[in-house]
């Protein structure tokens, strides 16, 4: 009798305390603006910076300008169309993220519902992959936040509201007007595994009825990402989110497939979308050029070179520079116990990273760890046991990483090297994305060290090129 007594308080008292904290979400959707709200669209300007893709390892992303950045968000679909147009944001260039950029690039991300994609091309881009990302997205944004805690069981602790979301922690804060002035959650990357976004609203102004922060920070892993002051906020705008045919009837994404072209005996060129590798045959092992984006291409990347060279083991892998892009499938190789050859800077930055936490995306490595084996390079290296000779050159004064190296084969007159010109496919040498200060770069590494290059086969873009492509593209020789 006692004991339904006590448990019958006990349940009175939950669905008290889920009254109160259903009725702060309330006052915070009403403080908003968001009860009746359907859909929103607004408009800012501001910088926007490229995460992982940091001049030196560690140090803050590369910043660009943001000429425009408009979310039509739609939380009845839900989805969201966000429209960015950057550009080059320092002179000189100082890290990636694809500068120097030529002009202004334009981006459109879409996501609904189940489906997200690129617009901007003649055709629809599908992007399967990101759609719990972009929904994450939406549901962060200011309003989006609240509508999400509401439906979701919310709790609210003082002015702190956590949820989940898609198996996500998500935090947010309340300020004393109760509107949303802070939202954080973990993300994941390859390269530093758990790390948090944060996004501050702050500077709150009345839009028809609607209070929306007119500055919005993000930041990720402790550096801006974005940073933007808003201007115009158009509440329950009209937002078609129509999903594109060719976008639903893409396949789900399979699994990783690696094009194999052979460069010269016993070197070959492994290729995914935007992503490429060498496989060199040493005399009793081999030697991978680059572990490029992350685990699953590392582990499909691998069962190319067992196929092609059956019977002798991976030994080491050369890594160009710490870019997440070219360091996110490292360490897959650290979790087999192959050696990663990379730049002297480079290696107290992975020992650090690769310690961090990874309970958002564990890989081969978390669930078994080891100590990474390293060889660092300073200036040069040479890797030959007389049948194959690779180089290494540290690239001396270059804008886009502190710590980036070339591959060189001799013999073959080849050269490897991570970013800075990708010229479209076929024999025209312009680089239409970008201006020519780190192809000059790469021109001045190769001369400096009287390289005798041939051809350059680099880590992304559309294959091999002349090296004469590349000097006619920074106006050395006539196009
Ligand atoms: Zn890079």
């Amino acid at each position: 009798m006692l004991r339904t007594v006590m448990v019958g308080l006990m349940l009175a008292m939950a669905s008290a305390s889920q009254a109160q904290e259903g009725g702060r979400l309330a006052a915070a959707a009403s403080a908003m603006g968001a009860t009746n709200l359907n859909s929103i669209e607004y408009t800012g300007s501001g910088f926007v910076l490229g995460f992982g893709q940091a001049y030196e390892p560690g140090e803050r992303w590369p910043r660009f300008m943001q000429r425009s950045y408009t979310a039509a968000v739609n939380y009845q679909t839900p989805g969201m169309r966000l429209t960015q147009v950057r550009s080059q944001g320092e002179h000189p260039p100082r890290g990636g993220a694809a500068q120097p950029v030529a002009g202004d690039q334009r981006t459109i991300l879409v996501v609904s519902d189940k489906y997200a994609w690129q617009e901007g091309a003649p055709q629809a881009v599908p992007n399967p992959g990101v759609v719990q990302d972009r929904l994450r997205q939406l549901w962060t944004t200011p309003q989006g936040v609240i509508k999400a805690a509401l439906a979701n069981g919310g709790r609210v602790d003082g002015s702190t509201i956590t949820f989940s979301l898609a198996g996500r922690a998500i935090t947010a804060s309340l300020n004393e007007q109760s509107l949303v002035d802070k939202v954080s959650y973990l993300s994941s990357a390859d390269v530093v595994g758990d790390y948090p976004i944060e996004i501050s609203y702050s500077d709150y102004a009345d839009f028809g009825g609607v209070k929306f922060p007119r500055r919005i920070v993000q930041t990720e892993d402790g550096h801006p990402t974005l940073e933007l002051t808003i201007s115009a906020v158009r509440p329950n705008a009209a937002v078609a989110l129509d999903v594109p045919g060719n976008v639903r009837d893409a396949p789900a994404p399979g699994p990783v497939t690696v094009a194999v072209e052979k460069l010269a005996d016993g070197v070959w060129y492994l290729s995914t979308p935007n992503a490429r590798s060498w496989a060199v045959e040493f005399n009793d092992h081999v030697v991978l050029v680059e572990g490029m984006t992350g685990e699953a291409r590392s582990l499909a990347v691998n069962a190319e070179i067992a196929k092609l060279v059956p019977n002798k083991p991976l030994r080491y892998v050369i890594n160009t520079h710490a870019h997440y892009d070219h360091a996110g499938g490292l360490r897959t190789y650290v979790a087999q116990g192959v050696t990663i050859v990379t730049h002297e800077l480079n290696k107290p930055f992975y020992e650090k990273a690769w310690a961090r936490p990874r309970t958002i995306a564990p890989d081969q490595l978390s669930k078994s760890p080891k100590p990474a084996l390293f060889e660092t390079v300073s200036d040069k290296k040479v890797m030959s046991d007389g049948t194959q000779t690779i180089e290494l050159y540290h690239m001396k004064g270059t804008s886009h990483n502190v710590a980036n190296l070339i591959v060189f084969m001799p013999r073959q007159g080849l050269v490897f090297w991570g970013d800075g010109y990708n010229p479209p496919a076929g024999n025209d040498p312009r680089d239409f994305g970008r201006t020519p200060e780190q192809s000059i770069d790469l021109y001045r590494t190769i001369t400096a060290n009287n390289l005798d290059v041939k051809t350059i086969a680099p880590a992304h873009g559309a294959g091999p090129k002349p090296f004469d492509n590349l000097k006619k593209h920074i106006g050395l020789i006539a196009p």
